[in-house]
């Protein structure tokens, strides 16, 4: 079992477009990283590559799946039925 060094909210890290990769600061002075397709998968660890310490990531997964799954919501809309 992993101890997080920390929980770091997704709006945290920076974002890097070309990589597709997200950063937040490690105190040994490199970055904890983690991609947005490890996201997607439910990934919710991000390593540092100098260290050993992990941190947590708290995101929404459903944020980062909506590409391939713009079929499936439409019929996973909320039925309000009145009986
Ligand atoms: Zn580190």
């Amino acid at each position: 079992m992993a101890v997080y060094h920390d929980e770091v909210e997704i709006e945290d890290f920076e974002y890097d477009e070309e990589e597709e990769m997200y950063y937040y600061p490690c105190p040994c002075g490199d970055k904890f990283e983690i991609s947005k397709e490890d996201l997607a998968n439910g990934e919710d660890v991000a390593t540092c590559p100098s260290c050993s310490l992990v941190i947590k990531v708290i995101y929404n997964v459903e944020d980062f799946q909506n590409t391939d799954e713009e079929m499936a919501k439409t019929s996973k809309k909320p039925q309000l039925e009145v009986a």
